[in-house]
C-alpha cells in the first residue's frame, strides 16, 4: 500500500483546470492509497468556513467520499488556508494535523511542516505570519462580515503577488540553518515539506548524521504527488491531462 502526499494546489474558482485534476486525483489513485496528507496550501485563499464557495463545497465532497472509502485524509495548514475550521474539516472526514507532525511511515520517522516556517531570510514575510497566526487576530478576521473579508483577502493577494515579483528569489526559499534546527530538535533525518513550489530530494549532513529533505511541488502548471511505501518514496510530477493510469 502507497501513502500519498501533496500540497500547494491553490485551489481556486479561476483555475477550473487545478480543480478538475484534483478532483480526477481524489477519483483515482487516491483510493488506492492507504492514507492521503495535504500539506497545506489546498486552497489559494481560505477566508472562513461560512464562505460558500463552490471550490470548497466540492473539495469536501471529494475527500468525504475517500473516508467512506476507508482512506484517512490529514491537513496541515499552509500559508494561505490557516483559517480553514473544523467545521469544513467535519464536513470533509478529514483530520487537522498540527506543525510540526512526526508520522512512523513504514517503520521510519518522517517531520512534517508546510514550509513557511523555514523561509527565515524573508523577515516581511515572517512577520506577516506572526500576525495572522495569532488567534485574536484570526478572531477578529473570522468576526468581520464576508465581503470585508473577500476584500481584505483580495487586497492582500495583490501585495503578496507584488512583493513576490520584487524578492530575490532565494530569500524566499528555506533557510539551510531553520532546516537543520527543527530537524535535529525533532530527532528526525527525514523532512517533507511543500510552500516553495520547488520540487526536489535534497541529501543534507545533519551533526547527527546523513539526512534528507523532501520538497513537493506545487499544481499550477501540473499535478505533483510524493508515493511512499514500504520500499521507499518517489516524487511525482502529474501531467494535466493524466487521470490516474500508468504514467
Ligand atoms: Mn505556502
Amino acid at each position: 500500500m502507497t501513502t500519498l502526499f501533496i500540497s500547494d494546489l491553490h485551489l481556486d474558482q479561476n483555475r477550473p483546470d487545478i480543480c478538475a485534476q484534483f478532483e480526477a486525483f481524489l477519483q483515482g489513485p487516491a483510493t488506492q492509497a492507504e492514507a492521503l496528507y495535504i500539506l497545506g496550501d489546498l486552497f489559494e485563499a481560505w477566508i472562513g468556513d461560512d464562505d460558500d464557495n463552490p471550490v470548497g463545497q466540492s473539495v469536501a465532497c471529494g475527500l468525504a467520499n475517500l473516508a467512506e472509502h476507508g482512506i484517512p485524509t490529514y491537513f496541515m495548514p499552509g500559508n494561505r488556508d490557516f483559517l480553514l475550521g473544523d467545521e469544513f474539516l467535519a464536513t470533509a472526514r478529514c483530520t487537522r494535523l498540527t506543525e510540526p507532525t512526526i508520522i512512523d511511515l513504514y517503520g521510519q520517522r518522517v517531520l512534517l511542516l508546510h514550509g513557511d516556517s523555514l523561509c527565515l531570510d524573508d523577515h516581511e514575510y515572517m512577520a506577516f505570519r506572526t500576525m495572522v497566526r495569532d488567534p485574536a487576530w484570526q478572531a477578529g478576521f473570522l468576526a468581520k462580515p464576508l465581503v470585508e473579508r473577500r476584500a481584505m483577502a483580495r487586497q492582500a493577494r495583490l501585495v503578496s503577488q507584488s512583493n513576490t515579483a520584487e524578492k530575490p528569489a532565494d530569500i524566499m526559499d528555506v533557510n539551510a540553518g531553520a532546516v537543520e534546527a527543527v530537524m535535529v530538535e525533532h530527532g528526525v533525518s527525514l523532512l517533507l515539506h511543500g510552500h516553495t513550489h520547488r520540487p526536489n530530494i535534497h541529501t543534507l549532513k545533519l551533526p547527527t548524521g546523513p539526512a534528507t529533505r523532501i520538497v513537493l511541488g506545487d499544481w499550477y502548471h501540473q499535478g505533483s504527488a510524493l508515493r511512499w511505501n514500504a520500499e521507499g518514496f518517489e516524487l511525482q510530477a502529474l501531467p494535466r491531462g493524466w487521470t490516474g493510469g500508468p504514467l
